[in-house]
């Protein structure tokens, strides 16, 4: 893996951003059993926008550096925006180490273009989408019938 993009998946790591749990709309608890991570997720929406993502886990350093990413990333986002994060950071990371990184996909991804290299191993990929998953999972739940509609 890139060093340099090894070295920002440690510090997230190492100095999450927003974790610890608060006040949420809703809760999920996801697991990733072939590494054993685990996450328990909240979400906060003011209408359409996500005003917090907290969370708390604990596995591997791609799982919970992501977590840290996802929350740097996405909050404060309005809902349409984060979707589509999210849908870049999917994408990135099914590639299956076939895809470099775009300067488009960079500017969308920010910090999370570090997982690039891990997407060549499909067992830590489920690592790095443990978060991102409780999410969506959460932010459905949240925004109850109308958002289910359209996942
Ligand atoms: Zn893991």
């Amino acid at each position: 893996m890139d060093s340099m993009y090894q070295e920002l998946i440690l510090d997230h790591y190492k100095h999450p951003h927003g974790r610890g749990l608060r006040e949420g709309d809703a809760e999920v608890h996801h697991v990733n059993p072939t590494c054993g991570d685990e996450i328990t997720l909240r979400v906060k929406y003011d209408g359409e926008t996500l005003t917090d993502v907290s969370y708390e886990g604990q596995g591997c350093s791609i799982s919970q550096a992501s977590a840290s990413v996802l929350n740097e990333l996405l909050v404060g986002k309005e809902l349409a925006e984060a979707r589509k994060i999210q849908e870049v950071f999917l994408e990135l990371m099914q590639s299956k180490g076939k895809l470099e990184p775009t300067e488009e996909m960079e500017e969308v991804l920010e910090d999370a273009v570090a997982f690039a290299g891990v997407s060549k191993y499909p067992a830590r990929v489920k690592c790095a989408l443990l978060s991102w998953m409780a999410w969506k999972d959460a932010t459905a739940q949240a925004l109850g019938g109308a958002e289910r509609e359209t996942v």
